[in-house]
């Protein structure tokens, strides 16, 4: 009661707190009024407070986890009692606390928990750290997590690199972008994938000239594996999203809407929750019926109707994820135009158009949001089309649709983001021309799409609400890389290299909203976190240089040395502030 009370009564008057605040202690100010101290401030920082004027401060204070003040030194510190926490900034950046619109925390943490590929840029290193990973075991199911399929051509990788490690065990790996495996031999033999095998329907097993599965195994075929290994525990899955959701806070994300859930996820969160270490605000995206469901044997009706339950002030379920298509690499993007060369192959939408629309239309009239996956630029106007069609018949709402991924849109479809009020959800750290879309996209949809690839810049433009997502373990939950990517249109981690289209850069202030207010705005948090300003969560980021004042090259590179979530530390970086 006492927060609450305070809480609201901060809203209105920030400094000044009555009757209901009493146990705190009270100091009296000259003209008699009792003012509570703040438990906590921050000064000599340069706090950009993404305010609606983009305003910066020195100093901030936070009583009951709320802010209570923004301002110059001299304000705060006239707000400190015996018992404030001061927090010097020492010139250091202070954000609000980054939001992350699609990210898959509990595969993330897994992969930190295991046999972690992410980020190896060679073969040789894969399979060294695979070799390193099958260790003297004999038995057992070996996983590994997020290898780079970019390093592999048009057919994938080959079993044969897996069968030369020296193991007994089956090995299967994911690959990051989570529509790829590659198994060796044994995995294949046990699970039974053999020449007859047919392919799945949305699914392939690549296979070598004879018939034989070569290794790869594309979309739905990964359930073949996925399906025998021993079923994952609550508890370990527990532990997977604690883990998963630290590293988030080692990149200063606060908020973030896990994008792929089924009912054991609604239940780690409950549990992690329940333990009182939630760090972040949550909303989730369950899966809907599809060749894709996250967890097969659920029934997505009975899982959705009980997701209030499984629901508090920092988790909201009120959010279903479509996937719409597929992948360029492996030609299950559905496009507007053929495929090079594939005899006037598409891709294929998962839903049809009239199933689509349906369910969207029903989805909104019950107020979930939709949260789609499309890549293709056929996906993308589909789903443009299901909101449309949700428009006409529920009228407006706001459930605050949003499309992810956005590889390739119709320049026809731009203007639609805007009018549809339908947030972009950009990857930004794909952005740049890297192995997978020179020598996995190009030769497929030509250098005209290639150059059309996430076209931030335009939507931007066209008046559209960018978001920033990660789609972390596919990527870096790094959201500083992905700013500096959607800035530079080159690789973050380089200094130079070539540019995927110059026309589509954005500024750093557009990039800081789309992982703060406007990600806010998609999570229905606007009037609590995204910005610093009186009354909000005092949930930030500190960061060991002003963004804003560093060569673009150097984004990527900044530290976060402080995470704070309701003015509780979550994190301490290296060289924390003081
Ligand atoms: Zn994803």
């Amino acid at each position: 009661m006492r927060i609450s009370a305070c809480t609201n009564f901060l809203l209105l008057a920030p400094i000044l707190c009555l009757l209901s605040c009493a146990e705190k202690k009270e100091e009296i100010t000259p003209d008699g009024a009792a003012v509570i101290p703040a438990d906590l401030v921050m000064i000599n920082g340069g706090i950009y407070t993404v305010d609606a004027d983009r305003n910066w401060a020195q100093a901030v204070a936070i009583l009951d986890g709320v802010i209570m003040a923004v301002g110059d030194n001299s304000e705060i510190e006239s707000m400190t009692g015996p018992e404030t926490r001061t927090i010097d900034l020492a010139g250091k950046m202070a954000l609000p606390g980054f939001h992350d619109a699609h990210v898959h925390p509990t595969m993330g943490g897994y992969a930190l928990l295991g046999c972690d590929l992410e980020g190896l840029d060679s073969v040789g290193s894969i399979i060294s750290k695979v070799t390193l990973c099958a260790g003297e075991a004999d038995e057992g199911w070996l996983e590994g997590h997020a290898f780079d399929l970019g390093l592999f051509g048009q057919d994938g990788p080959h079993k044969s690199l897996l069968d030369a490690i020296d193991t007994k065990r089956p090995v299967v790996l994911w690959g990051s972008d989570g529509h790829n495996a590659w198994a060796n031999s044994r995995a294949l033999e046990l699970v039974g994938i053999t020449a007859d095998t047919m392919d799945p329907a949305l699914g392939v097993i690549e296979r070598d000239p004879d018939g034989s599965p070569s290794g790869t195994l594309r979309e739905t075929a990964q359930e073949l594996v996925r399906v025998k290994l021993p079923a994952l525990t609550l508890e370990s899955n527990v532990e997977a999203l604690r883990t998963g959701i630290r590293h988030l806070n080692s990149v200063g994300i606060t908020s973030f809407i896990d994008a792929w859930v089924g009912l054991e996820d609604y239940q780690s969160y409950q549990v992690i929750d329940q333990s009182g270490d939630l760090t972040a605000r949550v909303v989730t995206s369950l899966t809907y019926e599809s060749g894709f469901a996250k967890h097969y044997g659920d029934d997505f009706e009975q899982v959705l109707a009980s997701r209030g339950q499984y629901e508090s002030e920092r988790i909201n379920h009120d959010s279903v994820k479509f996937f719409l298509d597929g992948v360029l690499e492996g030609e299950t993007a559905a496009l507007l135009e053929p495929y090079v060369g594939m005899h006037g192959h598409r891709g294929e939408l998962i839903l049809s158009p009239e199933q689509l629309d349906e369910a969207v239309t029903r989805f909104d009239s019950m107020g979930l949001q939709v949260h789609m996956h499309a890549i293709g630029d056929r996906a993308v106007r589909a789903g443009l089309d299901a909101i449309e069609s949700a428009r006409k018949q529920n009228g407006a709402t706001d459930n605050r649709h949003h499309i992810s991924h956005l590889q390739l849109i119709h320049v026809d479809d731009i203007e639609r983001f805007a009018a549809l009020e339908t947030a972009a959800n950009f990857q930004a750290t794909w952005a740049y021309p890297d192995q997978w879309i020179m020598e996995l996209n190009l030769p497929v949809v030509g250098e005209e799409r290639v150059q059309g690839m996430y076209p931030v810049g335009s939507v931007k433009r066209a008046g559209g609400r960018i978001v920033g997502g990660s789609d972390w373990n596919v990527s870096s939950a790094n959201p500083l890389e992905a700013m500096e990517t959607a800035v530079r249109r080159q690789d973050a981690l380089k200094e130079t290299g070539p540019v995927l289209n110059q026309g589509e850069r954005v500024g750093l202030a557009g990039m800081i909203d789309a992982y703060t207010i406007n990600a806010a705005w998609l999570m229905h948090q606007e009037d609590s976190t995204g910005s610093i300003e009186i009354g909000k969560k005092a949930d930030f980021v500190v960061l060991d240089r002003n963004l804003f004042e560093i060569p673009a090259t150097e984004i990527n590179e900044a530290q976060v040395s402080l995470t704070l979530l309701d003015g509780e530390v979550v994190f301490v970086g290296s060289g924390p502030v003081n």
